[in-house]
């Protein structure tokens, strides 16, 4: 399978090439039609696997673009610093292609910038569950107009003892929204506290 045979915009398959990928790998052939269904989403995929392009091409293929000082349509929420800049990074050569406006939150860095990128108003929400719980408690991010939900790396956030900050997090998005779930297992014991969190998903396990 080839990325012009997975149902991907023009504008996303010319980020494809600008990443310099030349075939999907298995966790993205598999996921990006769903993904362009709209279904929600249960995908058992560590990091090297290419999980973040699986996400990140597919949702942005299908994203609208913000009107100003509108909260974000898609929010992806990931246990680190490291991982919300990894994510970030590719968000922005996507970017390049689709136009749309991304930003990230995390914590060990000013308010106030966080704050003003929140207000201006954005498409993408890259954020660590600590920090964005800060923003919201303060008032400062509104996730109703969330139509995309993306918890990468979810059994690592329950591990590091998130599930009260993602139950906080999720509680603020409208439940029509699509759910996207990354963890490394989709065993019981490691991810059962958040199955609720997604709808009639697809499973993707490589
Ligand atoms: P991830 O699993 O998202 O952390 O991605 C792991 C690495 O694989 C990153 O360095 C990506 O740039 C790279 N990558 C992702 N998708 C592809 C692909 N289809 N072809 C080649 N490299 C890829």
């Amino acid at each position: 399978v080839a990325f012009s045979d997975l149902g991907l915009s023009e504008a996303v398959l010319k980020a494809v090439e600008t990443l310099g990928y030349e075939q999907p790998t298995p966790v993205q052939a598999q996921a990006i039609p769903y993904v362009l269904e709209g279904r929600d989403l249960l995908a058992a995929a560590q990091t090297g696997t290419g999980k973040t392009a699986a996400f990140l091409l597919p949702t942005m293929s299908r994203l609208r673009h913000a009107e100003r000082h509108r909260g974000p349509r898609m929010l992806i929420v990931t246990p680190t610093r490291e991982l919300a800049q990894q994510i970030a990074d590719v968000c922005a050569t996507i970017e390049g292609r689709t136009h749309h406006r991304s930003y990230t939150v995390v914590g060990g860095v000013g308010y106030e910038p966080q704050k003003a990128a929140l207000r201006r108003g954005l498409d993408i929400l890259v954020a660590t569950p600590g920090r964005l719980v800060d923003l919201i408690e303060q008032g400062e991010a509104h996730l109703d107009d969330v139509e995309v939900l993306v918890l990468d790396e979810a059994d690592r956030m329950l591990d590091m003892g998130f599930l009260p900050a993602m139950r906080k997090i999720v509680g603020q998005t409208p439940s029509s929204r699509q759910t996207l779930l990354f963890s490394a297992t989709l065993d019981e014991d490691a991810i059962g506290g958040i199955r609720d969190l997604v709808s009639d998903p697809a499973v993707v396990e490589i």
